[in-house]
């Protein structure tokens, strides 16, 4: 089957051509600046293409990408027929999803109700699901949600210690998300280890941009970092992670500010960004400059990965042990400075990392020495194979 991939954000969307039984990826591609001047990439084995294209909306980007894929030169199939699913990444299904779904109008509903837990995804996600209903009606399409394969987790994990008539009334309570990452990860690791997945607990620590911890036991979520949105746990690039919200009443006095102005301090100016007093949100960036001694970079650096070793400090003891520690997305796979630090933390339980392992690069590396009592493992998160890969059991089911 030929899986068409699409992760809609709400100015950019990403997409993949997947065949789903090589798990060769036909295609990959983005259309970035929707709704101001628009631009367009695509990458095949062939050709690899980044030009200016006009895209007023959603519906336009669409248009762009399937006019790609059956364009006579740089296409990959000559009519749309031969792609066999859509798959959607969404973000928030809130208590309602627990699993891969088929996308039909009563689905289109009930995640327009969950639009005010994610209010800056949702919609975003949604109208991607539209111009691909508007341009492809027959074809069928998959949603696969972030949250999804966090739902396993029990009361005792996802609630919070507020009066319980308002998870009753508003279901506020702890969702998590990189459910797709943390899904394949935890997996792959298994596989990779030559596990049986359901004999394994694991804690995959996906440090990017946004970073999430996960706790997986005989493959099911036990916990996860991020809440009721994705601004709990870690310190992140731009967002704050953890913090007493007696704090942000104190803020909101002292500086005079709204709701929505201390959102958007936590949001946006916060997490490694912040600390490092505006330097910045890159782990790259505060790198270097740490090298140059400035000391809020590695500061910020330094409560990074501090905060990462409490939590899965904190996973062993919910899990009663731990088999494998995984480090995936852009800083957990290529920052091995940052692991070593992490790791350093971690004695207590066993582990002991080969530092030459440390510094290998790869799809999937083990670099906890023979001695160690726990896996450390670097494994490439693939969040676009796993879409497919639902997509495509989804589809099979869907067959009968
Ligand atoms: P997201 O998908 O959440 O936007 P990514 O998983 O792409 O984020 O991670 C982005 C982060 O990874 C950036 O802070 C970037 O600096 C960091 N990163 C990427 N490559 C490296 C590297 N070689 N060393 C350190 N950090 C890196």
């Amino acid at each position: 089957m030929k899986i068409l991939v699409i992760n809609s954000g709400s100015s950019s969307l990403k997409f993949q051509v997947i065949d789903s039984e090589s798990e060769k990826v036909l295609v990959k591609g983005l259309c970035e600046r929707i709704g101001i001047d628009g631009s367009f990439t695509y990458k095949t084995d062939k050709v690899s293409v980044k030009e200016p294209v006009a895209m007023k909306n959603h519906t336009d980007a669409v248009n762009t990408l399937l006019n790609a894929l059956i364009d006579s030169e740089k296409g990959i199939i000559s009519d749309f027929s031969q792609i066999d699913v859509i798959g959607h990444r969404l973000v928030h299904g809130g208590e309602k999803f627990t699993g891969s779904v088929v996308v039909t109008d009563e689905v289109i509903q009930a995640m327009t109700e969950c639009n005010d837990l994610a209010p800056l995804h949702n919609p975003a996600n949604l109208v991607g699901v539209d111009a691909c209903r508007k341009l492809m009606p027959d074809t069928l399409m998959v949603g696969v949600f972030d949250t999804a394969f966090n739902q396993t987790m029990e009361p005792k994990a996802y609630l919070y210690g507020l009066p319980y008539r308002y998870y009753e009334k508003y279901k506020i309570r702890r969702y998590g998300f990189h459910g797709i990452s943390h899904k394949y990860v935890s997996q792959r690791a298994a596989e990779f280890m030559g596990q049986d997945l359901w004999h394994v607990k694991t804690i995959v620590c996906h440090l990017g941009n946004g970073a999430s911890i996960s706790a997986v036991k005989y493959g099911r979520v036990v916990d996860n970092s991020m809440g009721f949105t994705p601004l709990e746990g870690l310190v992140m690039g731009t967002r704050c992670g953890d913090v007493d919200p007696g704090a942000l009443e104190f803020l909101a006095k002292k500086e005079n500010l709204d709701f929505s102005q201390i959102m958007a301090i936590l949001n946006q100016e916060s997490g490694v960004l912040g600390i490092s007093k505006n330097f910045s949100s890159d782990f790259r960036e505060l790198k270097d400059a740490e090298i140059k001694y400035n000391e809020k970079a590695a500061l910020a650096r330094e409560i990074f990965a501090y905060k990462v070793a409490k939590y899965v400090g904190s996973y062993a003891a919910a899990m009663n042990g731990v088999d494998n520690i995984v480090f995936t997305a852009g800083v957990g796979e290529n920052d091995s400075d940052i692991r070593q630090e992490i790791c350093s933390y971690l004695e207590f339980l066993g582990i002991t990392i080969d530092e030459l392992k440390n510094r290998d690069q790869g799809e999937a590396v083990k670099i906890s020495d023979s001695a160690s009592r726990v896996n450390v493992l670097v494994i490439r998160t693939n969040e676009e194979l796993e879409i497919a890969r639902e997509a495509a059991e989804v589809a099979r089911q869907a067959a009968g």
